[in-house]
């Protein structure tokens, strides 16, 4: 495996405050007319938003890290995206035994928005964790990528979710994984947008029942590789929200994990702020990874999850 960190900055104290040169503007010469028009002479090319891309221990990270407690020291909480990028091997992955289930692209509105009930009666006052879902997933089909009858089969997304975490699989998706049997799911109609709209026979909800137990050490939570969240601002005192982020791959006891070929964490990631909600990782058997790869079921990746 291989890590690196991935860093948007668009913050003009901070960009003076790293090595010059580091990082490739994130401006197109477009971008850059524009400005020099609106600007004048007051335009540097220094000052444009830069994206940073180094692997993991790059002593890039080392000055980022030491402009960031610079400008923190001066009451300037410095405004920037980053994250983590892992890369794996065609062989590292096929020979876990146990994956992280990524699912990159998420689509709007949420199942709440289109008339999905959920009862939060019994949900956590700190964290907001427990909703209960109460009615069938509702979610607006035509917003699911590339779900149009003219687009092939094989190019034609099987796994998605909206910004809410709520997962849906396509037919032919949901097809494989009843015929090959995979445990810890249960596969429930979808219907359209609106509370009267029709069950898709094109969709299935992916609602993970099995279960992997917590998350455990060394898995790192916090808001952004240089940000751990120390004082556990987002960490639920219940235990129920370990952190905004997962930032590490995830590591699980294998006497908590029930040996399902879906399973979701005990603890969850994430925060209670609109329409968005705290929610567990979902890890797949080595066996479910095989049928989704060998199937060709787009719109997922995986990262190796340790057992231990
Ligand atoms: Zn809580």
């Amino acid at each position: 495996m291989r890590e690196w960190i991935d860093m948007r900055v668009g913050d003009l104290l901070f960009m003076r405050q790293l090595p010059a040169g580091v990082g490739v503007s994130l401006y197109s010469e477009a971008d850059r007319e524009m400005h020099r028009e609106l600007e004048g002479d007051a335009y540097r090319e220094d000052d444009e938003p830069r994206r940073l891309y180094y692997p993991k221990d790059s002593p890039v990270w080392d000055q980022v890290r030491e402009a960031i407690c610079a400008l923190r020291g001066t009451d300037h909480e410095p405004v920037y995206n980053a994250w983590y990028v892992r890369r794996y091997t065609q062989r590292e992955l096929i020979s876990a035994e146990l994956l992280r289930l990524l699912i990159p692209r998420d689509f709007e509105p949420a199942g709440e928005e289109c008339g999905t009930v959920y009862d939060e009666s019994a949900s956590c006052p700190r964290c907001g964790a427990g909703r209960i879902q109460k009615s069938d997933l509702h979610v607006r089909l035509r917003r699911v990528f590339q779900e149009s009858p003219s687009i092939p089969q094989a190019k034609r997304t099987g796994i998605a979710r909206t910004i809410a975490d709520e997962i849906i699989v396509s037919r032919t998706a949901a097809d494989l994984m009843r015929q090959a049997r995979i445990t810890g799911v249960k596969l429930l109609p979808v219907r359209g947008c609106g509370s009267d709209a029709d069950i898709t026979p094109l969709w299935q909800q992916f609602a993970v029942v099995g279960s992997a137990g917590r998350m455990m050490s060394p898995t790192v939570f916090g808001v952004d590789p240089f940000d751990l969240d120390e004082e556990g601002e987002f960490r639920c005192p219940m235990g129920h929200v370990s952190g905004l982020n997962l930032l590490s791959e995830v590591y699980i006891d294998r006497n908590e994990w029930d040996g399902s070929d879906a399973a979701a964490t005990a603890d969850l990631v994430g925060r209670r702020v609109g329409l968005l909600v705290p929610t567990p990782v979902t890890l797949i058997s080595q066996r479910f990874y095989q049928l989704l790869k060998e199937n060709n079921v787009k719109g997922f990746k995986a990262e190796v999850a340790h057992l231990v």
